[in-house]
């Protein structure tokens, strides 16, 4: 993006600020590096889905994901005429922004693109995250979704954790019951675990919060929820156990409540995203007075809807994690609104997230570091505050109200 003069100097200012990254997929660092991701990988979240847009085979985007050492002959001639397609958009720019201050890339081509797949292979050595996360972005805590919690060797890792039971089979409620150590017969029991997983999970320390979607959900039905536990108990494939997942996550919202952490809650871009509709977390903000909801992504393409829920409702925040890599753009005209509607201590600028590779997260935090110094920079130059607020501001959106509301 191009910044004006004092843009860019706010810029400068905020590039200097320790943040919270607010957002990741990864794993812990050992598990990563065993993955030994490669250039092919670099293209994959989320560049591959704009491939795919632009008219990628989907059958080789589902490989892009796949660890391990591929030879760039393998992957770059099926990647580069889509490429040419996607390079000008913003999941393509983050890619684009890291190649360059990492490995001093300028361009990606067919003639870098050989010595950009070495650098990232060259990477993958004990202490990345380090470099990328705490050296070159300045995180003090990264707040990573994942269904794990062996972060012992990851100190600044924090962990938001599925609360969505996946307990749709009968297997999995065994499972369940084994490491709660509750017996699950009953509805009733089911309950029990589910809750007690919670618990669990917070004494672990590395969990700070819980993560759902921003989905339809049925009125809790005690009767409808346990007829399909009588199923899925008595070996019953069920396909879509909606009134059980409503129930549960009805009693397991009050137990959040009274654990005083918050829920994040995705919504937005994917697929058919009008089952994502950040509409649907107006219910919860309602229903669960008590329970801090962390709206994630803006709901895009619902961002004004987004932008009013994080106005009207004391317990949701709004968390642009994604937004930048999704269109920067977009994110910078309603961040201009949402400064408009939305009490400063309701925002989160920044979460990378990623699953891999990690080293994109110093592109994205240009693009989102871009984004609020252009928002807040056009308030300096219109008069409408000084520098030292705008960069109060920052401090904020950057790391105050992330490190307030996950209580890290
Ligand atoms: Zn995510």
């Amino acid at each position: 993006m191009k910044l004006s003069r004092v843009t860019q100097a706010l810029y400068n200012e905020l590039a200097e600020l320790t943040i919270v990254d607010a957002h990741e997929h990864l794993p812990p660092e050992k598990a990563y590096l065993s993955y030994q991701y490669s250039g092919a990988n670099f293209f994959a979240g989320y560049i591959r889905n704009d491939l795919v847009s632009a008219g990628l085979p989907v059958e080789f985007k589902n490989t892009m994901r796949d660890p391990g050492y591929k030879d760039v002959s393998e992957w770059w001639p099926q990647i580069a005429p889509y490429w040419e397609r996607v390079k000008e958009g913003s999941h393509a720019r983050a890619a684009i922004i890291t190649a360059r201050e990492l490995y001093g890339i300028e361009e990606i081509n067919d003639r870098t693109i050989n010595r950009l797949a070495d650098a990232i292979i060259a990477d993958n050595t004990s202490g990345l995250y380090t470099r990328i996360l705490s050296e070159r972005c300045k995180a003090r805590v990264v707040l990573t979704c994942v269904e794990r919690t062996d972060f012992q060797d990851d100190p600044l890792f924090r962990v938001v954790a599925p609360i969505d039971v996946s307990g749709t089979t009968a297997d999995s409620f065994e499972r369940l019951g084994e490491s709660t150590g509750i017996r699950i017969n009953t509805l009733d029991d089911l309950v029990d675990a589910s809750i007690h997983r919670l618990y669990q999970l917070k004494e672990t320390k590395v969990v700070v919060g819980f993560k759902t979607k921003s989905f339809y959900r049925f009125e809790p039905d005690e009767g409808e929820a346990n007829a399909l536990f009588k199923r899925i108990r008595a070996g019953q494939r069920v396909i879509k156990p909606f009134h059980l997942r409503d129930y549960l996550f009805d009693k397991l919202a009050g137990a959040v409540a009274d654990l005083d952490m918050p829920i994040a809650v995705h919504a937005g871009v994917w697929g058919d995203f009008r089952e994502l509709d950040p509409k649907y977390t107006i219910d919860l903000a309602i229903r669960y007075p008590d329970v801090h909801f962390d709206l994630f992504h803006l709901g895009m393409p619902m961002v004004r809807d987004a932008a009013i829920i994080g106005k009207n409702f004391p317990n949701v925040s709004l968390n642009l994690c994604w937004c930048p890599v999704v269109s920067q753009r977009l994110t910078v005209n309603v961040l201009n609104e949402i400064l408009d509607l939305v009490p400063l201590n309701k925002i989160i600028a920044f979460g990378a997230d990623y699953r891999c590779v990690v080293q994109k997260a110093v592109g994205h935090l240009v693009m989102a570091r871009e984004v609020v110094a252009s928002v807040l920079g056009e308030r300096i130059e219109s008069g409408e505050i000084t520098e030292e607020r705008a960069l109060e501001i920052g401090k904020m959106w950057f790391h105050d109200n992330a490190s307030e509301i996950y209580k890290v």
